[in-house]
């Protein structure tokens, strides 16, 4: 049987991912993985759930499509956009 850890934050989860590695499955909405541990497609040790992890509860749209994001240091993953960034 399994042992479920829960995360409350990203770096909880990856630390997790590392202790653990290939003896551990990432929990997101669980519509694979329960269904394949069900049948006994996959077995694993360790589950690491992600939904509790406030972070990754929506996906947002940034208000300016042409800012480059992913190299900015104030667009943080998971940030909850103003409708107009201080910084930009
Ligand atoms: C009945 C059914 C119908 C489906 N219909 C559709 C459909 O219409 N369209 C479609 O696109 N897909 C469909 N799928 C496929 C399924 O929705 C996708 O595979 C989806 O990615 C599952 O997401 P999840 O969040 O539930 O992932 P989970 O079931 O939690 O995980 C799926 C796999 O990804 C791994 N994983 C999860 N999160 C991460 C992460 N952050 N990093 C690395 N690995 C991770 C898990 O360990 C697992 O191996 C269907 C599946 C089923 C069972």
């Amino acid at each position: 049987m399994a042992r479920v850890h829960g995360c409350y934050v990203i770096k909880e989860a990856l630390e997790l991912k590392k202790k653990f590695g290939s003896t551990a499955r990432v929990l997101a909405g669980g519509t694979d993985l329960l269904v394949h541990l069900k049948k006994k497609i996959i077995t694993t040790d360790h589950i690491i759930s992600l939904q509790r992890i406030e972070s990754l509860t929506r996906i947002t749209a940034h208000p300016q499509p042409s800012h480059p994001w992913r190299e900015c240091m104030q667009c943080k993953p998971g940030r909850r956009f103003p409708a107009r960034p201080a910084h930009l």
